[in-house]
């Protein structure tokens, strides 16, 4: 389990919280406590798309974004997809090894179909 994140700067605490569950919410964003509260009754399975739901609403925060949570939700969502669908990449992203490719030079512009 992970129990600190950095999020533009600032150290979060990552727990889990029966009051989550009370609140009837899978995550909750604490920004006064620079806090993310996660279900313990959730599966595991939920666990990754829901932190990085809190984490969008953590930065929105911090940034000061007005942003309606069905988008929040959507990009949060979308970006978990992805990140899951591609995580050997992510981890190189993370790791600062994004190995970059080498796309040959036109050197000349097609100006007609065949
Ligand atoms: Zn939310």
């Amino acid at each position: 389990m992970i129990s600190q994140l950095k999020i533009l700067g600032l150290w979060w605490s990552i727990s889990t919280s029966e009051s989550v569950d009370t609140n009837g919410n899978l995550g909750e964003m604490r920004s006064t406590k620079l806090q993310i509260a996660l279900s313990p009754s959730m599966a595991v399975a939920q666990q990754g798309e829901v932190l990085l739901h809190e984490i969008f609403e953590a930065i929105v925060c911090q940034l000061g974004i007005k942003l309606e949570h069905s988008k929040l939700q959507a990009l949060s969502a979308s970006l978990h997809q992805v990140m899951v669908d591609n995580a050997e990449a992510f981890s190189a992203i993370s790791a600062n090894e994004m190995p970059i490719v080498q796309l040959p030079l036109l050197t000349s512009i097609p100006t007609s179909l065949p």
